[in-house]
């Protein structure tokens, strides 16, 4: 680079605010950083994050640890919402925003006498990407010698509305040895009863399959969306697959991760960023799937700019993009150095699939 464009100062990036001494430096910092619309922001001085839990550090949201950001600490903890993390114009509008709006309530417990209604598949309402969306969850019991392995003891599914669309106890193929009976409310009895009481692993499997696929009145079939948290683990359970642009995993989606790209729990997720808590006694797999449905559903609500990549995001994007693609595959660095911070973050395209274009 010449010595002039030095001599105007540091580059500044436009998302996260990092300076760099030479052009040159801001562009290799842009492809690898793969800012978007789609990141969380901070409402205050728009900073771009790489996850809610780096913006809530931003803010000090919480009491979670010492802002990073004073101002926008202190502006936050005036008028911003602990949830969802928005800044409200005043105190009285924030406050009716997390009451009215933002707050979730506590899932109501399931009745056994609920659960056994078999809802059909009508019920399912149409929404974004095509079919609309299931969630699925599963409770597991251990099997082998030390009770260890996962085996999946019972299976609900969940529509958009909440309401069951299938559950049942799920008879494991193996002998089970630990029934974690403070946690699961599982006894043996559970898992003995009677035809249509008890699913074996393959009818559970073909249920959920089946529920999965909408018929359409052209008589095409269509898939749903799959909702759920660990889903590969609840389907390895199941013994099957599911595509992966067709799946919504609440421990996979990055915004939801931790910043050292490790999961969080679904108790924890719940809590943050729903104002409930869940899984305290014996659980029921209905309230994860109400949980991972109602996540899934508040981060396809955020109203993010479109950008031009995102054009392709709806086939050929899925969640898992490899590792060494960059932000700017078609262009040049002399080009990309000629640009403006504004621009270069205009052009920039994210690494995951952001749910707000199922909506
Ligand atoms: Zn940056
Ligand atoms: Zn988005
Ligand atoms: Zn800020
Ligand atoms: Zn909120």
């Amino acid at each position: 680079m010449d010595s002039s464009s030095e001599a105007h100062g540091r580059h500044k990036c436009a998302a996260c605010f990092r300076q760099f001494n030479r052009m040159e430096h801001l562009v290799e910092h842009m492809r690898t950083a793969r800012h978007s619309s789609h990141d969380p922001r901070c409402l205050v001085c728009l900073k771009h994050c790489r996850s809610f839990e780096a913006l809530r550090d931003h803010l000090g949201a919480g009491g979670s640890s010492l802002p990073k950001a004073a101002h926008c600490a202190t502006v936050f903890a005036a008028r911003g919402c602990s949830l969802c993390l928005g800044v409200f114009p005043s105190a009285a509008r924030h406050s009716e925003h997390y009451h009215a709006e933002c707050k979730q309530s506590r899932t109501p417990t399931i009745s056994i006498s609920m659960s056994r209604l078999h809802i059909t598949s009508s019920s399912h309402r149409g929404g974004g990407g095509g079919g609309g969306a299931l969630a699925l969850g599963c409770k597991m019991v251990g099997a082998g010698s030390d009770g260890s392995l996962d085996v999946c003891a019972r299976v609900c599914l969940v529509d958009e509305r909440e309401n069951v669309v299938y559950e049942t106890f799920v008879k494991p193929p193996i002998p089970v040895t630990q029934y974690r009976y403070e946690r699961t409310g599982i006894r043996p009895e559970h898992l003995r009863g009677g035809a249509g009481v008890v699913a074996t692993v393959k009818q559970a499997q073909e249920r959920v399959q089946e529920l999965l696929r909408v018929r359409t009145s052209g008589g095409r079939g269509r898939a749903m969306l799959l909702v759920g948290h660990g889903l590969d683990h609840d389907l390895a359970a199941l013994g099957f697959d599911y595509p992966a642009h067709l799946k919504r995993d609440t421990a996979q989606y990055p915004p939801l991760m931790k910043t050292s790209k490790l999961s969080n729990s679904l108790k924890f997720l719940t809590y943050t960023y729903l104002g409930y808590e869940i899984q305290t006694g014996h659980q029921h797999p209905y309230e994860d799937c109400v949980a991972a449905m109602r996540l899934y559903q508040r981060m396809r609500a955020q109203r993010h700019r479109r950008g031009e990549g995102d054009a392709a995001a709806d086939g050929a994007f899925h969640q898992a993009p490899s590792a060494d693609s960059n932000a700017f595959p078609a262009w040049r660095q002399r080009e990309l150095e000629r640009m403006t911070p504004e621009e270069l973050l205009q052009l920039s395209t994210p690494d995951y699939y952001c749910w707000c274009l199922d909506g």
